[in-house]
Formats: C-alpha cells, sequence, structure tokens
C-alpha cells in the first residue's frame, strides 16, 4: 500500500488561479460610482458609452474537460469494466457547482452508461492538489480542477463502446444558480485487451486488496513526474496471505515471520526482462521516504509496453540483475515488509506502461486462472480481523481471464 502514503505531495499540481487578472477587468469597465469626479466624466468619455459590453459568459463555456489517459476496459467478476478518469477546470472566475454527469456510448440518443450525482458524484471527485476534507467536492473554485474517478461496470453481457462522451450539468451558485450543460467530444476507449498474466504468488488463500473508491488509495493516486500527471498503479493490487483461521497474523503482528504470506515466494508473470532492481532495504525501513517507498521491488518487462513490478519485497531476496531474462512461473524474489507496509507484509503489484515507478501510466491485466473461495465484506474488516465470506462450495468457482474483485478470497 505504499503509493496511498506517497501521494499527498505529489500532486500538487492544479492550474494557477486567473483570480486577479479577471478581477481587474472586471473592475475596469466597471459602471464609475457617483462619486466619480465629474471633472473627470467630462475630460473622457464615460466606458459604457464607448466600449461594448463585456458578454456574460455561459455556463457552458465555463469547463475544461480532459480525459488524459484514454479509458481503458477490463473485465472483473464477469463484466466488463471502463477504468479512466475526467479532469474537469473552472476556467472562470467564480464557484461553479457540478450537478450531475453523464457517461454516454456509442449510440446517440440511447441512455447513458451512467449517471452520476448527489453523493454518488461527489464522493468520486477529488480536487487536485488540495487535502480531502469536508467540504462538497462538487463545487468547483475559480481556477481550481477536480478529477472524477470512473470505475463503471458495464450490464453484464454488454460489449465495451468504442468510444465515450460526458455530458456535464452544472450551476453558477453566485448568479442565482444559472444553469448549463457542456458536452464534451467522443474519445476512444483503448482497443488492446489487458495483458494476459500468470500468478505471482502460489497457492492461497490469498486476498487482492484494493479499493477503486478509496481516498488516497492507489487507483486515486496521481502523481505529477515531468509535467505529466500520471496513475501509475490505477490497477495495483496488494496481496494478503491468510491461513486457515482466515486471518493474516498469527499472535504478535509485530514478528514478521507470524505473518502467514512473509516469506511467500514472489512469481514472474510472464516472460520478459528485468529492467529495474531495488534489493537492499532493510526491514522495517526507516524512515519512509517518496524514494524508499516502494520498498525492495523489481520490474520485468513483458514486451508490448507493459511493466510488470513487484514492491516491498524481502531484502536481498531478488537475485536477479537488470537485464536477466525470467521466464513465467520462475522465484523472483519473497514477499516481505520494505518500504511503506502499515498493513504489515504484502505483495504490491501492478502493470505500467513504462519502467518507472512514478512517471507511468497503470494499465489492466487479468490472471490466466484463479478459483475465487469467498470476499471480505471491505478493507476494514480485514485490518480489523473480522472473518471473511467464503462462499457456498457449490459456488466456489474459476474464473478465467479476470482481474479479481476487490477484496477476493481466491487461491491461484
Ligand atoms: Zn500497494
Amino acid at each position: 500500500m505504499s503509493r496511498a502514503s506517497r501521494s499527498p505531495t505529489a500532486a500538487r499540481g492544479g492550474l494557477p488561479s486567473c483570480r486577479t487578472a479577471a478581477t481587474s477587468r472586471v473592475i475596469g469597465i466597471s459602471t464609475p460610482s457617483r462619486a466619480a469626479s465629474s471633472r473627470a466624466m467630462r475630460a473622457v468619455p464615460t466606458p459604457s458609452a464607448t466600449w461594448p459590453r463585456r458578454p456574460r459568459i455561459s455556463p457552458s463555456a465555463s469547463l475544461e474537460v480532459q480525459i488524459p489517459a484514454a479509458p481503458a476496459s477490463v473485465r472483473i467478476g464477469s463484466r466488463n469494466h471502463l477504468v479512466y478518469e475526467v479532469h474537469i477546470t473552472n476556467v472562470r472566475t467564480v464557484d461553479l457547482a457540478l450537478a450531475r454527469v453523464d457517461v454516454l456510448g456509442d449510440e446517440s440518443g440511447a441512455s447513458p452508461l451512467a449517471s452520476y450525482q448527489d453523493t454518488d458524484l461527489r464522493t468520486r471527485l477529488a480536487r487536485v492538489g488540495a487535502r480531502p476534507d469536508a467540504s462538497d467536492t462538487r463545487v468547483i473554485s475559480a481556477g481550481a480542477r477536480v478529477v472524477l474517478f470512473v470505475w463503471l461496470a458495464l450490464d453484464e453481457g454488454a460489449a465495451v463502446p468504442a468510444t465515450l462522451r460526458h455530458r456535464i450539468a452544472l450551476q453558477v451558485p453566485s448568479h442565482e444558480g444559472e444553469a448549463g450543460v457542456v458536452e464534451s467530444g467522443p474519445i476512444d476507449v483503448r482497443r488492446d485487451s489487458p495483458v494476459v498474466l500468470d500468478a505471482p504468488l502460489r497457492g492461497g488463500p490469498w486476498v487482492a486488496v484494493y479499493d477503486p473508491a478509496m481516498t488516497g488509495g492507489h487507483r486515486r493516486a496521481l502523481f505529477a513526474v515531468a509535467g505529466k500527471m500520471r496513475i501509475p498503479a490505477r490497477f495495483a493490487i496488494d496481496w494478503i496471505r491468510l491461513g486457515d483461521d482466515g486471518q493474516s497474523v498469527r499472535g504478535d503482528r509485530s514478528i514478521l515471520s507470524n505473518h502467514y504470506g512473509y516469506g511467500a515466494e514472489v512469481l514472474a508473470v510472464g516472460d520478459g526482462v528485468v529492467t529495474a532492481v531495488v534489493a537492499d532495504l532493510p526491514e522495517p525501513t526507516i524512515p519512509i521516504t517518496p524514494d524508499n517507498a516502494a520498498g525492495n521491488y523489481l520490474t520485468i518487462d513483458l514486451g508490448g509496453g507493459r511493466f510488470a513490478s513487484y514492491e516491498h519485497v524481502q531484502p536481498h531476496s531478488i537475485t536477479l540483475k537488470v537485464g536477466d531474462r525470467v521466464r513465467s512461473g520462475q522465484i523472483v524474489a519473497r514477499l516481505g515488509a520494505s518500504g511503506s507496509v502499515s498493513s504489515g507484509p504484502h505483495l504490491h503489484f501492478h502493470v505500467s506502461d513504462a519502467n518507472s515507478a512514478l512517471g507511468a501510466e497503470g494499465l489492466p491485466y487479468v490472471f490466466k486462472s484463479f478459483e475465487v473461495l469467498g470476499a471480505f465484506e471491505s478493507i476494514e474488516a480485514l485490518v480489523s480481523g473480522n472473518a471473511w465470506a467464503p462462499l457456498p462450495i457449490e459456488r466456489v468457482r474459476t474464473q478465467q481471464l479476470e482481474l479479481p474483485h476487490h477484496q477476493t478470497v481466491l487461491r491461484f
């Protein structure tokens, strides 16, 4: 869970506010007060007499809408999911309030694939460069940006659309709630299929820990590197091993070897070439810095612009070096607790598009096969030692070519 801890300072981007310049413009054309000297009024024509009136800005010209990373699709629990972010910037000098966002597919006139409003919209939005607080994220300050995090499960059997459009309804609270709609142009959905991977770990049970809705979680952690914001761990999973007692640890949790997953063999998910190795950080790693939060890690170039990254592994458990070739299933490390591992020993795993810890876009992937045993209700349930809910034996099933649902308990 390293990215969450690295995220707070990362994306302090946003756009510089235009408030000062715009305000002075408004003052420049405002009607002079009665206190203005009549001498001055005689010396120059009144602005209102000679200057064109500044047109009122339409609410529909108030937003810039960007989708920096093309929407990706991935199969989770027999349903196709669309995953991407919509960056929405207020280009006005006044606050704007988002009322609704519709996600529209290929067919014009068809009902939206999703409509977000009220709490459903608020909880999917985050302000760029601002600490989360209790205020309503649907209100965008002058010059500020919010990001809408989309994790959209299409209906079962529904095909992935080729393009998406977005219809954003907004209000201008300072102008008596004046309302408008912005419809942004079509954006292509990625047509390439997620890379198909072998298991990163053996046996189980393992919990696939992630939460697309978690504030500050992997899926929402934006990093600005070389002037571009990206989400490297968009599809990251933290893997935690369970014992027969359904817990991740027995006895004193401060003893690493009491954690069932500690020391487990970590496997190459495909054939590839090692492109990054850090192997000598101690456990625990103190102090945690942005540079060592991933702990000991390994990156494998799988080809086709896909890079698999494994983090937090045991010190000196990686014996490979940059340039080495690996075969799928080969042992590449042992599960550990280096770097930022507040939840205890686990394997952080993700796939991205570059050999860079933070300067890369997270890409979807699927596993060839895994057996679904049940699930935890939430990450909190897992962390607080609550039991997971096993599936009835007749519903235990093998899933193929899918990403596990979050908090799934499974066996490879
Ligand atoms: Zn992680």
